[in-house]
C-alpha cells in the first residue's frame, strides 16, 4: 500500500456536527432523520439486537449500545448523569462509530451528544406521527433541558405541532428553552406548573433528569385521548410517570428486553403487554384504535436509532468539509509486520521530539 492508499476514518467533531446542521437546516435534518430511523425500524428483523450494556454508579450510568445489520456495525458510548448540570457538565454526552462488517474496519467516528438529541427527537416524532390523536397540534414539554428544543422542533417539523407549553422546576431552564424557540414559528407558552402545561395539550412529553422514581405526571393529571412521549425514564430506578397512568395506557416500546429493565414499565409486571413499534410501523400490530385511548411511548433509546443516525451522517458529510480524516488504522506494508512498522517510525519520533525541545 502506498501512502496515498492509506485508509483514514472520517471523524465528525462537535463543531462539524453544528455546521452540518446549519448546512442542511435543523428541521429538514429532523425530518430526514425521522425517515431514516423509520426505514430501519421497517427492517427490524435484519438487525442484531441486545439490551445496552450499562455500568451504573451512584451519580449516573455509562452505556454501550451496539447493533449490526450484517453489513454495517455500529455502537454508541453514552452516559447519563442527572447531577452533571450542577457542575456545568451535560447530563448526556456521547460518541459513536460505524464499521464495515466484512473487514471489521471503522468507517466513521462521530460526536453523538448533539446527534443523540436529534435522533431522540426524531424517534419521538416518528412515534407521534403514528400514534398521536388526529389533528394534534399542542404539546406540553415538561423538562426544559438539553433535549427540549430538539423535541419541540421535531414535533413541529414532522407532526405539525404549532404550540408548546413549557414547564420545568427550574424556571431558568424554561426561560432558556422559550428564548431558543422564540423565532422558530412555534407558539411558546411558559407555564407555572405541570398541570398548567398539560392543559389542552394533545401530546405530553416528559423529559426530566433525576435518578429516582419520580412522579412528573400523576394519574389524575392525564385525561383520555392524549399521546404521552415519556423520554426521561431510561434507567433502572429512574421513571417519570405514576403507575396508574401506565395501567390506563396502551404502551409502545422500542425493544421490550431493554425497556423492561430501563423504561416506565419497570414499574409493571414483567409480562404486562406492550406493543413493539416496528410492528405498528409495518402494519402487523395495531397503533391507536380509538379517540379515547391513551397511547404511551415508553422511550429509552435503542441502538438501531443511533445506527440510523450515524449512517445518515456518513452519507450527509460526503462531498462536504464537515469532517476530518483520522489516522486510526495501522497499515504496515506487510499486514503481519506490525512490529517492523513500529520500529521504522523511530527516526520520525526523534525528529518530532527534537523539534519540540
Ligand atoms: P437536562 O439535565 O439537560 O434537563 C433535564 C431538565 O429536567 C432540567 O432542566 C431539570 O430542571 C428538569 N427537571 C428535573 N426534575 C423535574 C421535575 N420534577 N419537573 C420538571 N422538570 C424537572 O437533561 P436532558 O439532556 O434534557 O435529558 C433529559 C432526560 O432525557 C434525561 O433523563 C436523559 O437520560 C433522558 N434521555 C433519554 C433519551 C431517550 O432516548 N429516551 C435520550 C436522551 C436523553
Amino acid at each position: 500500500m502506498t501512502p496515498s492508499d492509506k485508509a483514514y476514518v472520517p471523524f465528525v467533531s462537535v463543531d462539524h456536527m453544528m455546521q452540518l446542521i446549519h448546512h442542511i437546516g435543523l428541521e429538514k435534518m429532523l425530518c430526514e432523520l425521522t425517515d431514516a430511523i423509520e426505514a430501519d425500524f421497517l427492517r427490524w428483523p435484519e438487525f442484531d439486537k441486545t439490551p445496552r450494556v450499562a455500568s451504573h454508579s451512584e451519580t449516573g450510568v455509562i452505556e454501550l449500545m451496539p447493533t449490526s445489520d450484517g453489513e454495517v456495525y455500529g455502537f454508541k458510548y453514552v452516559n447519563g448523569h442527572p447531577s452533571n448540570t450542577r457542575t456545568g457538565h451535560q447530563t448526556v454526552t456521547a460518541f459513536g462509530l460505524l464499521a464495515d462488517v466484512a473487514t471489521g474496519y471503522p468507517v466513521l467516528l462521530s460526536e453523538m451528544t448533539i446527534l443523540t438529541a436529534l435522533r431522540t427527537a426524531a424517534t419521538s416524532a416518528m412515534v407521534a406521527r403514528a400514534l398521536a390523536p388526529k389533528g394534534a397540534h399542542v404539546m406540553a414539554m415538561i423538562g426544559n433541558g438539553a433535549q427540549s428544543e430538539f423535541q419541540s422542533l421535531a414535533m413541529k417539523a414532522v407532526c405539525g405541532i404549532d404550540t408548546v407549553r413549557l414547564f420545568d422546576t427550574d424556571s431558568a431552564a424554561t426561560a432558556k428553552c422559550a428564548a431558543n424557540l422564540a423565532k422558530t414559528g412555534l407558539n411558546v407558552v411558559i407555564c407555572k406548573s405541570p398541570e398548567a402545561a398539560i392543559e389542552g395539550a394533545h401530546i405530553l412529553t416528559t423529559c426530566t433528569a433525576d435518578k429516582q422514581y419520580a412522579t412528573i405526571l400523576s394519574d389524575n393529571m392525564v385525561g383520555s385521548g392524549v399521546h404521552i412521549n415519556a423520554i426521561g425514564g431510561d434507567c433502572p430506578g429512574k421513571t417519570e410517570l405514576a403507575k396508574g397512568i401506565l395501567e390506563r395506557s396502551t404502551i409502545f416500546v422500542e425493544y421490550p428486553e431493554q425497556t423492561r429493565i430501563e423504561g416506565e414499565i419497570q414499574q409493571l409486571a414483567s409480562d404486562h403487554p406492550v406493543t413493539e413499534l416496528w410492528q405498528v410501523l409495518n402494519g402487523t400490530a395495531k397503533g391507536r384504535t380509538s379517540e379515547q385511548q391513551i397511547t404511551l411511548f415508553d422511550s429509552v433509546g435503542f441502538a438501531i436509532e443511533d445506527f440510523s443516525a450515524l449512517r445518515y451522517i456518513k452519507n450527509a458529510i460526503e462531498g462536504t468539509g464537515f469532517s476530518i480524516q483520522l489516522d486510526m488504522l495501522a497499515d504496515p506494508d506487510d499486514p503481519r509486520d506490525l512490529f517492523g512498522m513500529v520500529q521504522r517510525s523511530a527516526g520520525r519520533a526523534r525528529i518530532i521530539q527534537s523539534m519540540l525541545f
